[in-house]
């Protein structure tokens, strides 16, 4: 079986975007927010906004994708609080029942109500309701719901510590995941992505977190932004900073994906990151959508990068494609993968 740990509903139906455009004029109009239970959307229209989905899975040859809301439509620097909650709701729950449509080929991961300056304590409600009632295997925790300003504490300040119990508590992780950048100097999936993956790791080389939280467990996503490329960097800052070496210090609890959209990017992530920390993934529809003129394949067809590895051995591909989602997501509890 092929799992796909990163797909986000980038095609969602059209009546959902008119709901957060109601909704962010409504906030900016200091006027009666619009209730999200007046939005009515068919199973027909949901079956049918991921064809797409379905097909791409069948030609490249994965099964299942952990499937989560658009991740630069989170937004969780517009409005407020009560505007965070309502669109995170909706927003899961038409991601719910996507996977009930679909359970061979979908499993849920929240979006969380941030809001900059609110405390991480106000999405545990929301993530609880995700993974007790919907299911729901995991979130995206924003580490900057300011959307490229980075107001908030760093991960690893005690400011997220109540949320990270509640992981712990749910047994489920967290894929750190900015949305879009309201900072110009930052274009969302170019930069923006790419340095908070990398921020997050840094973050979580300098602190204890992992003494604290043992069995917490995040996936930094894009391949872990520029942090395979610069392994050598930061095994070299640890080791100056009287720190333990990377693997023991975080690869019991930091994972990293394959949305690296070139083989080159794919080799080298394999020969740096031990196989026992990567995800398959592919994140489509996504980030990059076209063709690459040098192939002739699409860019997101990670797929193909992981397979054109060499001296990778059949238990360490399996890991990759299979087992470490399985591990990292508890996915046996999942009726339709449970084993
Ligand atoms: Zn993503």
């Amino acid at each position: 079986m092929i799992i796909d740990c990163h797909g986000h509903y980038t095609t969602a139906p059209k009546d959902l975007l008119a709901f957060r455009e109601r909704q962010v004029a409504a906030f900016k109009a200091n006027e009666t927010l619009p209730d999200p239970g007046t939005v009515v959307i068919g199973d027909d229209v949901l079956r049918e906004s991921v064809q797409a989905q379905l097909r791409l899975q069948r030609e490249r040859g994965t099964d299942v994708t952990i499937f989560s809301p658009r991740a630069s439509g989170m937004g969780h620097h517009i409005g407020d609080a009560r505007v965070s909650a309502d669109w995170s709701r909706l927003c899961n729950d038409l991601i719910a029942r996507v996977c009930a449509l679909y359970p061979e080929n979908f499993i849920g991961v929240c979006q969380l109500p941030q809001t900059p300056g609110v405390p991480p304590t106000n999405s545990i409600a929301e993530l609880t309701r995700c993974v007790k009632e919907l299911g729901f295997v995991g979130c995206n925790l924003n580490p900057d719901p300011s959307g490229g300003h980075w107001t908030d504490p760093p991960l690893t300040d005690r400011w997220w510590y109540p949320f990270y119990e509640a992981l712990v508590e749910l047994d489920v992780p967290a894929m750190v995941h900015v949305s879009a950048s309201c900072n110009p100097n930052f274009h969302a999936t170019g930069s923006h992505y790419l340095a908070a993956d990398t921020t997050a790791f840094m973050q979580f080389l300098t602190s204890d977190l992992f003494k604290d939280f043992p069995t917490l467990r995040f996936v930094i996503p894009h391949g872990g932004g520029a942090v395979p490329y610069h392994w050598g960097r930061y095994r070299g800052i640890a080791q100056d900073l009287k720190r333990p070496p990377l693997g023991e210090l975080l690869l019991k609890n930091v994972f990293f994906d394959t949305c690296v959209y070139h083989f080159p990017g794919i080799d080298l992530l394999t020969k740096v990151i031990p196989a026992d920390n990567i995800l398959f993934a592919s994140e489509m529809i996504g980030a990059v959508r076209g063709v690459d003129p040098e192939t002739g394949h699409y860019f997101d067809d990670t797929k193909r990068y992981v397979d054109a590895v060499k001296n990778l051995g059949d238990e360490d591909r399996y890991k990759i494609f299979e087992g470490n989602a399985r591990r990292v997501y508890r996915l046996d509890r999942v009726p339709a993968l449970a084993q």
